[in-house]
């Protein structure tokens, strides 16, 4: 084992995960990268399978971002939103509005997904608090939904292996029934209770916190726009206000630049990370309508403003890269890169779902979910790790990928190019026969 290796075990504590597993398995130590390939320490190559957490949208150290990045680094590296302004996110923010749903005008910055979602939780609340709806305290999400890990973002999560433990820390959020695959009886099932549950519940409700038609965490679970629309529409005549927690499907990753605009519901708050700084580096905005902002205003002594605010919030390096970004969205045409790779992996991963030890395959734009079980139907005892097995298996074959439990994880830089798409699902596939 190298020093660095060594070092590691001795010091570092990764994010969830068993420490005493990652001790036993192979390191990893990725040391640069160069558009979908990551490269480790030994100069080794890997197809960047998951894009470093659903996050690298036009590949990695891309001329233009490193350009912008660079360009900002020669101005101010940091300069706080509280008390003072600065040009990147005076113009990001305009652009954010500019490109998201009709009357989502107001941009709040913070840093990582679970933080926006944070501050819609609370904005939401403290909105009703201050307009005279001081009886709707509770949030609904949907079954399985994942929002990040902060408390609140816990507390609307629905993930019982992530947040058990914490129940006793948490607010109480009504979970909503979803489906797994778009369309078909299990999802009209799924509506029809959510709304008897929505009709319960209404009056007491803040908002309601959705994962627009992927719920990512949750295993690449998908529901379509006939699901999501009347929910949405139903909760807004109920008074409800509505969070789109786009962090993981905004920009791009399902075909479309922010998923609600296909449910053709304008929510009240919009979260975006991830793919906004285009993987670069950590950046969130909460987009907020005017109708909420008008809640919040009055004179300082009157203490409606919103008391919340993050040391990096808004971080000039951030905003400078996300404002290429989007440049370079639009100059790509990345959308329609984006529906051409969607439609190839509607072929490539056509045979996947016929391979022993696979129980259900599933993709929006270049979100894939690759279910796995026994040979005899059943779900595999947790214990025997099969999609971590699979995950490691694709390490040799050259790509990194990275597993929900027993649902195989893929979705690459939006910018992955045909040959490496179907080289990635190639050694999926292989990698699935290999642990099985
Ligand atoms: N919401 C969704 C839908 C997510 O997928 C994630 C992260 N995977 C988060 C929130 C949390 O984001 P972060 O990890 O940046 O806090």
């Amino acid at each position: 084992m190298n020093d660095l290796a060594k070092s590691d075990l001795r010091h570092l504590w990764h994010p969830f995960t068993q420490q005493q597993e990652w001790a036993r398995d192979p390191m990893l130590i990725i040391d640069r990268a160069e558009g979908c390939w990551l490269v480790d320490v030994d100069g080794n190559r890997y197809i960047d399978g998951v894009s470093s957490l659903w996050t690298n949208v036009h590949g990695h150290r891309h001329p233009r971002l490193d350009a912008a990045l660079r360009a900002q680094v020669d101005r101010v590296a940091h300069s706080t939103l509280l008390g003072l302004s600065h040009p990147p996110a005076i113009e990001l923010a305009a652009q954010l509005s500019r490109l998201a749903p009709e009357g989502l005008q107001r941009v709040f910055f913070s840093d990582n997904g679970s933080t926006s979602v944070e501050i819609a939780l609370k904005m939401a609340f403290q909105f009703h608090q201050q307009t005279g709806q001081t009886g709707r305290t509770r949030f609904a999400s949907l079954r399985d939904a994942y929002h990040g890990d902060t408390l609140g973002a816990v507390s609307v999560g629905a993930i019982d292996l992530f947040h058990s433990i914490y129940r006793p820390l948490l607010f109480d959020a009504l979970a909503l029934p979803a489906p797994t695959t778009p369309g078909g009886t299990e999802e009209a099932e799924a509506l029809a209770r959510a709304m008897d549950l929505l009709e319960a519940h209404g009056h007491e409700l803040a908002a309601l916190v959705v994962e627009p038609l992927v719920q990512g965490a949750a295993g690449m679970k998908m529901h379509s726009e006939a699901f999501l629309r009347p929910l949405l529409e139903r909760a807004r005549e109920l008074g409800v206000l509505l969070v789109a927690d786009e962090v993981a499907v905004g920009f791009g990753r399902p075909g479309s630049m922010i998923a609600t605009e296909q449910a053709a519901v304008a929510p009240d708050f919009l979260c975006l990370a991830k793919g906004l700084s285009a993987g670069y580096l950590p950046l969130a905005a909460t987009l907020a309508t005017e109708r909420v902002y008008e809640a919040f205003l009055a004179e300082p002594d009157a203490y409606r403003q919103f008391f919340h605010g993050h040391t990096f919030t808004g971080n000039p390096l951030a905003c400078a890269v996300a404002l290429e970004n989007l440049r370079l969205f639009e100059e790509t045409d990345l959308l329609a890169h984006v529906r051409a790779r969607s439609a190839q992996l509607s072929d490539l991963l056509g045979p996947l779902a016929g391979l022993p030890g696979v129980s259900g395959v599933r993709h929006r734009g270049v979100m894939v979910g690759i279910d796995l079980v026994a040979p005899d139907g059943t779900a595999y005892p947790s214990a025997r790790r099969s999609g971590h097995r699979v995950a490691m298996a694709a390490r040799p074959l050259g790509a990194v990928i990275r597993p929900l439990g027993d649902t195989i994880v893929l979705n690459p830089p939006l910018s992955i190019r045909a040959n490496e798409l179907a080289r990635l699902v190639g050694i999926t596939a292989a990698a699935i026969e290999a642990a099985a």
